[in-house]
């Protein structure tokens, strides 16, 4: 087995890479891969906002 990183043969320690710098490049491109895609998108969020805010000024707290 090669290190899908740099093709250098495995280390048994840093399996299926050949050190832990290749493991870390792996996480990075992992870690940059997940932010890339959003988990929330921040439009739903804006207008869920706007909709709490719309309805309670819908329903104003009446004073006594
Ligand atoms: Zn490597």
């Amino acid at each position: 087995m090669s290190c899908p990183i740099c093709s250098k043969q495995t280390i048994k320690a840093f399996r299926p890479f050949c050190s832990k710098r290749c493991a870390d490049v792996d996480l990075g491109k992992w870690l940059t891969g997940s932010y890339a895609v959003p988990s929330d998108d921040p439009d739903d969020i804006e207008a869920a906002l706007e909709e709490a805010e719309r309805t309670g000024a819908s329903a104003p707290p009446k004073a006594p």
